[in-house]
């Protein structure tokens, strides 16, 4: 696809230096498929990755106790039947050395990891213009240049430090989990601080709970922890996962949030107290996010048949945790199932049942610094050896915008982006072409790689939709992402629900609150984007690229 314009000497010469056609930025499940499949589709493409592996969320989250509330085989690829048989998942859930192997597993098998250049961070990419290219540097300084520029830089891989005085004066080893070493940690015997008590923490807690010499579990927000459920997958359940595979394809891929749990079709009400009591004992013994998606239909919609399921996990936690004034503190107060995203835990409640185990609410005795040898709050200071950051993520947009990312006539994302980012069905923005951004804000919501993928897919689709038609520049129309912002803003603000998760970036001070997923969820993209294809890509405007003049007069697909 690079143009090439007749040198004086009737010679052809390439006018514009691009390096390849597509290059994807980020090898976490999006960006490998992404790359996947735009060589699949013959064009150029060079993937960075700022990690010193392939995996992205599973390369950088190797604390203990990492691992999958997603079921293993329905969040791996499907795009495969043969990866999908010679793949066995060793659990239901499994942990991150295991994803992080199935994903290099990935890259080798589909010949991709001669287009992946690890330890490179991307620090620039402005669009040219003149050349209808991105320019694209790294922390190395190096230029690449790339005709499509995908950033599938994730939700959730920026972590978030809190600016707590004194965070460089503690002399103990620190780590945030979103950021845990590829060297082993030993923690046997260690005094160490856990802060934060969100997905990552309570995943934490218990696998370390065991190994150190004590463990102080610092809290802002309890949340509504329910049992995993995890086991192994055994045989017999292994040859009848590849048996299903076309069924369970299909129910996947067809999904709401990309699970495989069939909805329930009750509402609390219609049930007596005590035959909701044993279908809420029957959910808190099923797996992951069966709470979710199989539980009463108006769970999420009706503030009285969420509080009788945050009342019956109260009562668990209660009846686990052995002291009263621990069990309280353990209760979430300020909000109700399912406004938080819901962890989903193996021994959390258990662990603070040991007498090395504590906790310490932050909200009623804030932490007031770090020191030399600790943590100091209201009630004195604690001394650790190591303080581990549980602290999440700047979700949604942190990562594109800190890519540098400049569109035309310099516009910096970050401007465009001021007061929450606008999309078209979360892969484009106006005034950024061929800048696509899969796995990014306004998706969808639910198990990731399924609707990461859908986006994966539409654009692959709309690069070769372009290049058949013999067009090199692809730019949403404004219409098109008027309409899908306005449909993700409406559905945030007409929800039951508070704006008090990381979904609307309330974690990161003085960012936008901004729903950051899709309020339509994946039905509302499936059914936009099979709109798109009906109608041509009318939604984009499509043209191609004067090299050297600029001219951008060609006609659009749209007309
Ligand atoms: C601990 C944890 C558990 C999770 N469990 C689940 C689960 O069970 N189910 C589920 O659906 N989701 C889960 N998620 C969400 C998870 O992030 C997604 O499932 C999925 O991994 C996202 O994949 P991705 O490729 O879009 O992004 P990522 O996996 O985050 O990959 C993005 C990559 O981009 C790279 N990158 C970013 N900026 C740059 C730059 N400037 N230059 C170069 N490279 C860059 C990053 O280093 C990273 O490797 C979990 C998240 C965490 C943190």
């Amino acid at each position: 696809m690079n143009p090439s314009e007749p040198a004086p000497d009737g010679s052809t010469r390439r006018t514009v230096d691009v390096d390849v056609d597509v290059l994807v930025v980020g090898a976490g499940i999006t960006g490998i498929y992404q790359l996947h499949r735009v060589l699949e589709a013959g064009f150029s493409a060079t993937l960075l990755e700022a990690g010193g592996g392939v995996g992205g969320t599973w390369y950088w989250n190797r604390y203990p106790g990492a691992r999958f509330d997603s079921e293993s085989y329905t969040y791996g690829y499907l795009f495969s039947k043969a990866l999908f048989d010679e793949w066995e998942w060793q659990e239901h859930f499994a942990e991150q050395p295991e994803t992080e192997r199935y994903l290099n597993h990935v890259v080798d098998r589909f010949d991709l990891r001669r287009h992946v250049r690890c330890d490179t961070r991307v620090t620039a990419a402005d669009w040219d213009e003149a050349s209808g290219t991105w320019s694209v540097v790294t922390d190395a300084g190096t230029e690449l240049r790339s005709r499509f520029l995908v950033a599938a830089t994730g939700v959730l891989s920026v972590p978030f430090l809190p600016d707590v005085p004194g965070r460089q004066d503690f002399r103990g080893a620190s780590y945030h989990t979103g950021r845990w070493p590829t060297t082993p940690v030993d923690l046997t015997g260690k005094r160490v601080a856990v802060i934060g008590t969100g997905s990552s923490g309570v995943q934490l807690v218990p696998a370390i709970a065991g190994d150190v010499a004590s463990l102080t579990v610092y809290q802002r927000t309890a949340n509504w922890c329910t049992p995993l459920n995890n086991s192994p997958i055994a045989p017999d359940e292994q040859a009848q996962l590849r048996a299903d595979f076309e069924a369970l394809r299909e129910i996947l891929n067809t999904s709401i949030h990309g699970f495989h749990h069939p909805a329930h079709d009750r509402a609390a009400f219609d049930d007596s107290a005590e035959d909701r009591r044993a279908f809420f004992e029957r959910m808190w013994n099923s797996p992951g996010f069966t709470k979710m998606t199989s539980n009463y239909t108006d769970l999420l919609f009706n503030e009285a048949a969420n509080a009788e399921w945050c009342k019956f996990i109260a009562d668990k936690i209660r009846s686990i945790v052995e002291d009263p004034e621990t069990a309280t503190m353990l209760i979430p107060k300020d909000h109700r199932f399912g406004e938080n995203r819901p962890p989903f835990v193996t021994g959390y409640y258990e662990a603070f049942n040991r007498p090395n185990v504590s906790l310490v609410d932050v909200k009623a005795t804030p932490i007031l610094r770090l020191t030399e040898h600790g943590i100091e709050t209201a009630d004195g200071e604690r001394e650790f050896d190591v303080i581990v950051w549980a602290t999440g993520f700047d979700f949604g947009t942190g990562a594109l915008l800190r890519l540098g990312i400049h569109g035309r006539d310099g516009l910096a994302l970050a401007d465009h982006w001021a007061d929450g980012p606008t999309t078209f069905l979360g892969v484009q923005t106006t005034g950024f072409p061929n800048l696509f951004f899969p796995g990014g804000p306004h998706a969808a919501a639910g198990n990731n790689p399924r609707y990461n993928g859908d986006q994966v897919d539409f654009v692959t689709d709309t690069l070769v939709h372009a290049r058949d038609r013999g067009f090199d520049t692809i730019e949403v129309e404004p219409t098109s992402e008027r309409r899908w912002t306005d449909m993700v803003d409406r559905g945030a603000a007409s929800a039951s629900f508070g704006e008090i998760s990381y979904y609307f970036g309330t974690n990161i001070p003085g960012k936008p609150r901004k729903y950051l997923l899709n309020s339509g969820g994946r039905p509302m993209l499936f059914k936009v984007i099979a709109d798109v294809r009906a109608t041509d890509y009318q939604a984009f405007r499509m043209s191609r690229s004067s090299a050297g003049s600029g001219d951008r007069s060609e006609p659009s697909v749209t007309g």
